[in-house]
């Protein structure tokens, strides 16, 4: 674990509300319920089923159940409030422990309008909390959601924009949620426009078997600097990749768990591995995965069937790259 927790290390794809310590979110479900009458969007029933379900641990059949679990910590993110103390668990179980879990993190959210904070509101409460760390430690991506509608990702991207223009730490835009959802053919000018103002961009991309070649071309016709899973790419997908050198954020934990991979063995990373192209490896979600980054690390290290079997040199290799493949 030495060895491990001292490779030179980025984490580029966590996304905030998956990755509230567990403590930290029962606090805040213990708090909330003392104070709820129940009548909220969410019932206190189904919050107290999916703190327990959470607690134990979920089991997945497969990737749709994965995002049923997000409603009942939305619930508890909600107040301007109880997001600071969300952020600030996530940046701490990262950060700060000696040693950290990395050198740089890229923690990434969707920002929403509740009844306590508009989106902005809820960014600019995520960004002071990233405040309280250097400015090389830590940087904010955006997430838009597949379902949003243009008007809401308009919003989104006019405000991330706005940020980054006032010095605020938005380094990126990602596109994530529901991997079946949405209409993925009209995101050029907003991608566009990100990109003018100096941000990058990271798209979930080609995560079960069923999003379409068509699908997966489109998005990679924006342009990404890096992609999300990427596990179900076609031989013409994979050679646009290679070719732009487009970095893929590997959550290996995740995709197993979810189903998308069956076996350390014929997951993607071995094709990357071989052609040395650019890949970060990353936690996704510690809080259902019940993973960590150092964790994630541990499985490349590790000999077959429980891990890939590298060498240290290698690992090495693959910290430098994610460290490389930063958001500036
Ligand atoms: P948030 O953006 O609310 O801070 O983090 C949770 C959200 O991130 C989820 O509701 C979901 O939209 C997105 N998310 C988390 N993990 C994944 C993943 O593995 N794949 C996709 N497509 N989206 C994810």
């Amino acid at each position: 674990i030495q060895f491990l927790e001292s490779v030179p290390k980025a984490e580029l794809h966590a996304h905030l509300n998956g990755s509230i310590p567990l403590p930290t979110l029962q606090e805040l479900a213990s708090e909330y319920l003392a104070s709820s009458s129940g009548e909220g969007a969410i019932s206190n029933e189904t919050i107290k089923q999916g703190i327990d379900v959470l607690s134990k641990g979920p089991k997945l059949d497969e990737i749709h159940d994965f995002f049923g679990l997000f409603p009942a910590i939305y619930a508890l993110t909600s107040t301007p409030a109880a997001l600071a103390r969300a952020t600030r668990a996530v940046l701490s179980a990262f950060l700060d422990r000696q040693p950290p879990q990395c050198n740089h993190l890229e923690l990434r959210t969707t920002p929403k309008h509740t009844d306590a904070m508009d989106r902005e509101g809820y960014l600019r409460t995520v960004l002071a909390e990233l405040d309280r760390y250097e400015p090389d430690q830590v940087g904010l991506i955006v997430s838009l959601d597949r379902k949003m509608g243009e008007e809401v990702i308009k919003e989104i991207v006019d405000i991330a924009c706005a940020l980054r223009k006032e010095g605020k730490r938005v380094i990126g835009l990602d596109l994530c949620g529901d991997p079946m959802a949405g209409d993925m053919t009209k995101l050029e000018p907003y991608f566009a426009q990100v990109k003018n103002a100096g941000l990058g961009l990271t798209l979930h991309i080609a995560e079960t078997v069923h999003n379409t070649p068509e699908e997966t071309l489109q998005l990679l016709s924006y342009s990404p600097n890096r992609l999300g899973h990427a596990t179900f790419l076609n031989d013409e997908a994979i050679s646009i990749v290679l070719e732009k050198k487009m970095c893929i954020e590997i959550c290996l934990t995740s995709n197993l768990l979810c189903k998308t991979v069956s076996t350390l063995e014929v997951h993607h990373i071995g094709q990357y591995l071989k052609a040395d192209h650019p890949i970060a490896i990353c936690s996704d979600d510690i809080l259902p995965f019940k993973t960590s980054l150092v964790a994630e690390y541990a499985l490349l290290l590790a000999k077959p069937p429980y891990g890939l079997g590298l060498t240290e040199e290698q690992v090495r290799r693959i910290g430098e790259m994610s460290l490389d493949a930063r958001f500036r």
